[in-house]
């Protein structure tokens, strides 16, 4: 069965993730290494990263996942901008190897309506610079978009071409279902998903599939629109959550939460953990 987790808040400190997270009843976690929404990197104490390892191995957590800031832009054509991208990933992924966690969720950047494969040398390009650069062996998952605006990756064959040009073991790829669901991928359906994870298999492989972010979607399929909505509460709703955690290929996988939470502000909680753990019974059953 999947591993239930959800992203949590490491404000204070690294280690506060574990303790929200065990509040709200996960398995496995996701957090920002530094805030999402600036370039400058935050430097976390050796303690800080101490305190971190003992928290998480005290409370069990099966997974930890870093979520990159959402700034980078691997395909930027201006060279500053794409250097400030490159070092931003390899800040994310040094966190990540420093506190222990399997990796980094990474946006790839917007093509800016050219298409694909007139930025796929330029991605290409940053990304062996990043993984030549970041220390360890965690691996760097690039997520799936709903394709709004030219943002790469709203379909598997546009990340395919990526981890091909790259070639390097450390790359995977993220599952976001919202956004999965809002580019035309009907996995709320039994026959949808598995023609989905067909094509995940034929265009990236499925052994590069290392994480998922649970998330239902408050706009209907094939919008393109990236909406995250409480689980049951949108258009995948229980019945396909219900699909897609029955999914063998899906078994032992990290799920994660990136939820509005049921008061809309407060982000994944205790009620939509229940709801996924509840799900998976029903989907076990
Ligand atoms: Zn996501
Ligand atoms: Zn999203």
């Amino acid at each position: 069965m999947p591993i239930v987790g959800a992203h949590v808040s490491a404000a204070g400190g690294l280690w506060n993730a574990v303790t929200n997270g065990v509040a709200i009843g996960v398995e496995a976690i996701q957090i920002f290494g530094s805030q999402p929404t600036t370039w400058r990197a935050t430097s976390h104490k050796p303690e800080a990263y101490e305190k971190f390892r003992a928290a998480r191995a005290e409370a069990n957590l099966a997974a930890v996942w870093l979520h990159s800031p959402y700034l980078p832009n691997l395909a930027a054509d201006d060279d500053e901008q794409w250097q400030k991208s490159i070092d931003c990933v390899v800040n994310a992924l040094t966190v990540a190897h420093t506190a222990g966690a399997d990796g980094v969720v990474l946006h790839t950047g917007s093509h800016k309506g050219r298409g694909v494969e007139a930025v796929l040398e330029r991605v290409a390009d940053a990304i062996k610079r990043i993984l030549d650069a970041a220390p360890g062996d965690c691996r760097l998952a690039l997520e799936n978009a709903a394709g709004q605006g030219g943002t790469i990756g709203k379909s598997w064959a546009e990340l395919g071409a990526i981890v091909h040009e790259v070639k390097a073991s450390r790359l995977a790829v993220c599952l976001d279902t919202c956004h999965a669901f809002a580019a035309g991928y009907n996995i709320a359906d039994p026959v949808g998903l598995r023609a989905m994870l067909a094509e995940l298999d034929s265009e990236v492989g499925l052994d590069r599939l290392a994480v998922i972010h649970a998330n239902d979607s408050l706009m209907e399929f094939g919008s393109t629109r990236d909406r995250h909505q409480n689980i049951g509460d949108g258009f995948i709703g229980n019945e396909g959550f219900k699909v897609i955690l029955a999914e063998p290929a899906f078994a032992s996988l990290p799920m994660l939460l990136e939820v509005p939470g049921i008061d809309g502000k407060s982000g994944p909680d205790a009620e939509n953990v229940a709801r996924l753990k509840r799900l998976r019974d029903e989907a076990g059953a």
